[in-house]
């Protein structure tokens, strides 16, 4: 163990003091190869005075204990191997790219799987990637000169590092990168213009980001999201970015649309890169139309990133599949809101009964729902779901028909966000389910 340890601490540059009666042919070699020093002996606490690190490795728990307690009095920073109630700092594992250098930990749960962890890390970064770090390092003070402004200096970068040049350097051209790089810094005005991304959220389950989503979030400036987006979404964004709840919801609209359409606008036009994250699919009763219609004025650069809609992630967590051969030939998204007290449709075109309805915002809006259907010529006995929280942990599906189904909603008081799905596809449920908590 303390062979390990000190063949780390030496490769880090750390001057090395081992205390111990005996030690491996390996230990004594390595300190030899690095003037380290070797006390042959047994501990004792002045062995701590004017260190910066120490690290207890011996197999006598008493000993260890000792030196735990002996340093937090001195104030030097103490790692107790295997004993992560005896730490005060811990050697995570890393995947060493030099000088980029990857870090992990399970503070202590599970070594395996921050084994499992670094596996993963060692396949996914080539090891070329110390020589881009190398290169990037080298340039930095040069770019810095030329791009003062930090948006878009990181945008330079950003496109240095995932494009051609980057190609270079990973393949060892190293002169044809830097050629590469002098060249783009003598027209660096694209970099100062702001950018909106419309990006669509999907319906709850963070791994049901796109991958296009995911990269627009770790480079904007600014992420604007609402009630619909889950916290573990809006904390991919890069640690520095500012983010801005502009949080709608029923009958109480936080940020007014107006005002949301005018920030986009003027964020971009102060250059920033702007992340609008929407709940599902921006086009999908997400108003994303509304908002990009002030940017496309302003001739604002912008992008729409489509994501999973409430109907379908809801849908297929829940086990219901939209279309069937047998059930369903068509399927609809409605507006199930209401105006004034009721939902208003054309009612008369829902009778068909191939057809899957699929009412967004329905909640409150599902007496009148129930009954017009009923009234336009749909079957009492057809099967009705609601689902909360679709793809998240909280999901819960509730079922009946369109007869009792005001009654079941009413008992099981469902919170928001909720789905309902209409049509015999529903009757699937029962054997399709997967995902999640069903109450009938
Ligand atoms: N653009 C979004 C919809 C916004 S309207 C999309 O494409 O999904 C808001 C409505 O979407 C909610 O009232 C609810 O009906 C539905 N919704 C959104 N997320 C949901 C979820 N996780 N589970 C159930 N319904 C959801």
């Amino acid at each position: 163990m303390a062979t390990r340890k000190a063949r780390l601490l030496l490769r880090a540059g750390a001057g090395l003091t081992v205390v111990a009666p005996t030690i491996t042919a390996e230990l004594q070699a390595l300190l030899a190869e690095n003037t380290g020093v070797w006390q042959q002996r047994e501990y004792r606490e002045a062995d701590l005075h004017g260190r910066t690190l120490v690290v207890a490795a011996t197999p006598d728990k008493t000993v260890n204990e000792q030196v735990f307690r002996d340093a937090v009095r001195q104030s030097i920073q103490v790692n107790v191997v295997d004993a992560p109630e005896l730490c005060t700092f811990i050697f995570p594992s890393i995947v060493d790219r030099d000088p980029l250098l990857i870090a992990i930990t399970s503070s202590g749960r599970s070594p395996v799987l921050a084994r499992i962890m670094r596996r993963k890390i060692e396949a996914l970064v080539p090891a070329a990637y110390g020589k881009l770090a190398g290169f990037a390092g080298r340039f930095r003070d040069l770019v810095k000169g030329a791009i003062p402004q930090d948006t878009a200096r990181r945008l330079f970068w950003e496109q240095a590092l995932e494009g051609t040049i980057a190609e270079h350097v990973l393949v060892g051209r190293e002169s044809a990168a830097e050629e590469q790089l002098r060249e783009r810094l003598q027209d660096t005005g694209a970099l100062y213009k702001g950018e909106v991304y419309l990006v669509g959220a999907g319906p709850g389950d963070p791994d049901l980001l796109t991958f296009k989503a995911a990269r627009l979030l770790q480079s904007a400036d600014v992420v604007l999201y609402d009630r619909l987006v889950a916290p573990a979404i809006v904390d991919m964004s890069r640690r520095d970015a500012q983010r801005i709840y502009v949080g709608k919801r029923r009958a109480d609209h936080s940020v007014e649309q107006t005002t949301i359409n005018q920030l986009l606008v003027d964020l971009a036009l102060q250059g920033k890169r702007v992340v609008r994250l929407k709940g599902g699919d921006p086009f999908i009763f997400g108003r994303g139309g509304e908002e990009i219609e002030l940017l496309a004025k302003h001739r604002i650069p912008f992008q729409v990133v489509p994501g999973i809609t409430a109907a379908n992630g809801a849908a297929c967590y829940a086990g219901i599949p939209l279309t069937h051969r047998d059930y369903a030939q068509s399927v609809r998204f409605v507006a199930g809101y209401l105006k004034g007290n009721s939902v208003e449709h054309d009612w008369s075109s829902f009778q068909s009964p191939t057809e899957t309805l699929v009412f967004y915002m329905g909640l409150v809006g599902l007496p009148d729902i129930c009954a017009q259907l009923q009234a336009h010529g749909r079957s009492p006995d057809t099967p009705v779901a609601l689902i909360e929280r679709g793809t998240t942990l909280e999901q819960k599906v509730l079922l009946g028909t369109l007869a009792t189904m005001v009654d079941v909603v009413a008992r099981a008081q469902p919170s928001a966000p909720t789905l309902i799905i209409v049509g015999n596809v529903v009757r699937l449920h029962a054997t399709l389910s997967w995902f999640g908590e069903v109450e009938v």
